[in-house]
């Protein structure tokens, strides 16, 4: 657990950032050079190895944000998830890993481990009991996803980290949904953070990455598979990405508090069925959610009354536009029957909770007001249309 002397902000606008010698320019310059000249033959510098400038300096700014003394940037999150599976998992180790797993990462596993030898078991549910209940002799890693999606199920992060240390198994977590600005996993105890800086780290819906955050030695262990598997991010994109997060905390800030508002305001809406959003009282977990994060997030879900036709209601939508990715800086929905989880029957989405009523919504930072009138003018047409 490594803190920094700065606040959140500043570390965003910062920490990490190259300076300009030459010119002395306000931003970090980019260096795309694929050769250094050596000065010490030790240190090979090469887009491949992680180690170019600004890819090294980038991670500073991702581990400092995570309370880590390392992290690496990946080509995207499942270059990272999969450099980090597949450096502590060999053939005959046992991954147990949560149920409700973004569709990616749960695909990964079903379709590549087997050619690895690899096991695994999905548990059951979200507690720790079911992970415990999942542990094997040969078990390596957990690893779990809080907020999950859609349903915003929450994890105990520290009964998971501390199950690990009892059983000698690493543990990791994909911490996409909440962002190092609602989240720090490593100060519960978890091992390795990853992340998919498609999100909230870009924020914009512009950039394609990835990251894991971790102690020097679990870095180190990853960076010798990593280089071999070739799923660095380029340097152009690097550069991108720090730009967008210098104001990963105004935006993230901005979206949680939006997203609270809109939790409390759909709960209400007497068209609105069901809210699911850790934030929210009546979430079954809101008191472990608030112990373990700094804020409850800008992801939701929601479930529309049975006369309202989810479908017609995500068209009328305005400027919530219906898209499949989430965390920008735009408002977005989308029916998790008919994306995530759609290669699932409909029974099985009855049993995990995941109706045709259901809608994600990934909330960005623009007026509250005109999210919620947007809502309105959607309800009312979808109605007018039904009568
Ligand atoms: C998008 C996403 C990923 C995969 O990241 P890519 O950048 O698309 O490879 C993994 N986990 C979560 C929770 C995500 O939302």
């Amino acid at each position: 657990m490594k803190h920094s002397k700065y606040g959140i902000n500043t570390i965003c606008t910062h920490i990490g950032e190259i300076e300009d010698k030459q010119f002395k320019g306000a931003v970090s310059p980019i260096y795309v050079s694929t050769s250094y000249e050596f000065d010490d033959v030790a240190v090979k510098r090469y887009p491949r190895y992680f180690n170019t400038p600004n890819q090294e300096h980038l991670a500073k700014k991702i581990a400092t944000l995570e309370h880590t003394e390392s992290a690496l940037i990946f080509g995207s999150g499942m270059a990272a998830l999969s450099a980090l599976f597949l450096t502590f998992l060999k053939s005959g180790d046992h991954l147990v890993v949560q149920n409700t797993l973004y569709g990616g990462a749960s695909h990964f596993i079903r379709e590549e481990f087997p050619k690895y030898g690899i096991e695994f078991t999905f548990t059951d549910g979200y507690q720790v009991s079911d992970f415990a209940a999942a542990i094997k002799p040969n078990t390596k890693l957990i690893h779990i996803e809080t907020p999950s999606n859609p349903l915003l199920t929450i994890t105990d992060i520290k009964g998971i980290a501390e199950l690990g240390k009892t059983h000698n198994i690493l543990t990791s977590i994909d911490n996409t949904f909440a962002s190092p600005i609602n989240q720090n996993p490593i100060d519960f105890g978890i091992d390795i953070i990853m992340h998919s800086a498609t999100k909230y780290l870009g924020g914009h819906s512009d950039i394609l990455a990835g990251a894991l955050a971790a102690s020097d030695e679990l870095i180190g262990q990853i960076w010798h598979v990593a280089k071999n598997f070739g799923g660095n991010l380029s340097d152009y994109t690097v550069w991108m990405l720090e730009r967008s997060m210098k104001t990963l905390a105004l935006r993230v800030k901005k979206q949680t508090k939006n997203a609270e508002k809109l939790a409390s305001y759909l709960e209400k809406h007497p068209d609105v069925k069901a809210v699911f959003y850790p934030g929210l009282k009546s979430h079954p977990q809101y008191d472990l959610a608030k112990s373990q994060m700094h804020g409850f997030g800008a992801m939701m879900s929601f479930e529309l009354q049975g006369h309202l036709d989810a479908l017609k209601f995500q068209k009328h939508l305005k400027l919530i536009k219906s898209s499949m990715s989430l965390a920008g800086v735009e408002s977005t929905v989308l029916s998790p029957y008919l994306t995530s989880h759609a290669l699932l029957t409909q029974e099985e989405r009855d049993a995990i909770g995941i109706s045709n009523q259901l809608i994600r919504f990934s909330v960005g930072i623009e007026s509250k007001k005109d999210l919620i009138d947007d809502i309105e003018q959607a309800i009312l047409k979808t109605k007018t249309e039904a009568i």
